[in-house]
């Protein structure tokens, strides 16, 4: 009978050996990218005791070889390609575009946003994506998803959330235009001076953020035509920087142009979303100051292809936006990853369609990141920014149990990406087996 050799079975081993109930599934992969980092091994097993792996053997190993295995449940990818649950760290979960975004926002529910984000966020996590870090939405609501899939009354994956995302009055993020009594004005996400702003913070936390995401400079989709420069001051985002530091929390800042991206840098932000004109001071700039950039791409594919097919989708001002910011993108990720910027993989679902994610790698590989790379993005970085490093990214023994397999190497082909064959979330199996509900009576991008 082999043993559990894993480099956790010592310290764990009262609780790694069998428990009355404790499912056992035995996975065996052909082909195993346990670590984006490394090279990829073949006919491995990987042990599975509910939602933890427990161990990762050579050759295919049978129920009961290991000990507690005995009713073990064989998942046979022996001819398949499995490598650790993907990491989207840019998503709006409870949302995706449709073509009346101002009425939406007044009349839409914190109720309603919950019962879609759940719809979405089974498309994520039937795509291949195990973990995703949300930046913006119905504070409740994603509170709520996050805790109801923490705590396996629905499925879902892994959420870390954000909260409302913290903007300047009338900046990205506000609502623009609408009567008082309509749009509450200031809303709790809404902050200017440092005072404010510092108090914005802890409101998000108070309520349950896991991080603060604001907007440091305009962005596309607001329905204003502010532009795509710095919105909050230096003073601003120094302030917003530190006081969610000093409660534990990181910053996502949301940054298109130039002097709001360095201004947030400078700040101390831990990731800046969409980095459109980042040239290569910005590039050295993220360099020495460690942060990640999370390049969402396929955002910047999606307004542009929107707004060139649809032209009357967009208001005017947004449709300037959309034509300006998206082909700049991949120019910014490509002169990033030149500079040895950190990268974390992020799409903005919900921009583009939610189970799309997977697209993302294609455009990053097609701005010319390399595949290897690009896995390690979506998997050991975006859960380095994310703190969740002890429990997923990786295929290793004491971490969750999110692997994902698909037919071909992506290594070779990314595109392999967007058909996973099996997906499992913390040790649970997912259904792919399920027809999308045709939520919106549109054509979807
Ligand atoms: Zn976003």
């Amino acid at each position: 009978m082999r043993k559990l050799v894993g480099s956790l079975a010592l310290s764990l081993c009262t609780s790694l050996y069998a428990q009355v109930g404790d499912q056992w599934k035995i996975i065996h992969a052909g082909t195993l990218l346990a670590d984006a980092r490394e090279a990829v091994q073949s006919e491995q097993s990987i042990i599975v005791r509910n939602s933890i792996i427990v161990d990762i053997l050579d050759g295919y190993v049978s129920p009961g070889e290991v000990t507690g295995t005995a009713n073990a449940r064989v998942i046979d990818l022996s001819n398949q390609f499995v490598l650790p649950g993907l990491i989207d760290s840019h998503t709006h979960i409870l949302s995706q575009q449709e073509p009346n975004p101002r009425e939406v926002r007044v009349t839409r529910s914190n109720e309603m946003s919950a019962l879609m984000g759940y719809e979405f966020g089974m498309r994520t996590l039937r795509a291949g994506f195990t973990t995703i870090r949300n930046v913006g939405g119905a504070r409740n609501a994603i509170f709520a998803l996050r805790d109801a899939i923490n705590q396996g009354i629905v499925m879902g994956p892994r959420i870390r959330a954000a909260g409302q995302g913290i903007t300047p009055t009338g900046g990205h993020g506000d609502g623009g235009g609408f009567r008082d009594d309509i749009f509450p004005h200031p809303h709790t996400g809404v902050c200017d001076g440092v005072t404010e702003c510092r108090k914005a913070v802890r409101t998000q936390v108070k309520f349950g953020a896991d991080h603060i995401k604001y907007v440091a400079t305009g962005g596309v989709l607001s329905q204003t035509a502010t532009g795509t420069e710095q919105q909050f001051t230096d003073e601003e985002q120094i302030a917003l920087v530190q006081a969610a530091h000093a409660m534990g929390r990181k910053v996502a800042a949301h940054a298109h142009g130039k002097s709001g991206m360095m201004a947030a840098l400078r700040a101390g932000v831990d990731s800046i979303e969409h980095g459109s004109y980042l040239d290569a001071e910005v590039a050295d700039l993220f360099v020495q100051t460690g942060a990640y950039l999370v390049p969402t791409l396929i955002a910047g594919h999606t307004v542009e292809r929107i707004a060139t097919e649809q032209p009357e989708f967009f208001i005017p001002a947004v449709r300037q936006k959309a034509l300006e910011v998206g082909p700049v993108m991949r120019n910014a990720l490509r002169i990033a990853h030149e500079r040895g910027v950190k990268i974390a993989y992020g799409t903005d679902a919900g921009v583009n369609d939610h189970g799309t994610n997977a697209y993302e790698a294609v455009l990053m590989n097609e701005a010319g990141m390399p595949a290897q790379e690009i896995l390690i993005a979506a998997t050991v970085n975006a859960a380095d920014l994310m703190s969740l490093t002890d429990v997923t990214g990786t295929i290793e023994t004491g971490k969750d149990a999110d692997i994902i397999a698909v037919s071909s190497s992506p290594l070779e082909n990314l595109s392999a990406l967007m058909q996973p064959t099996f997906v499992m979330a913390r040790g649970n199996e997912v259904d792919l087996d399920v027809p999308p509900l045709d939520l919106f009576p549109w054509p979807n991008f």
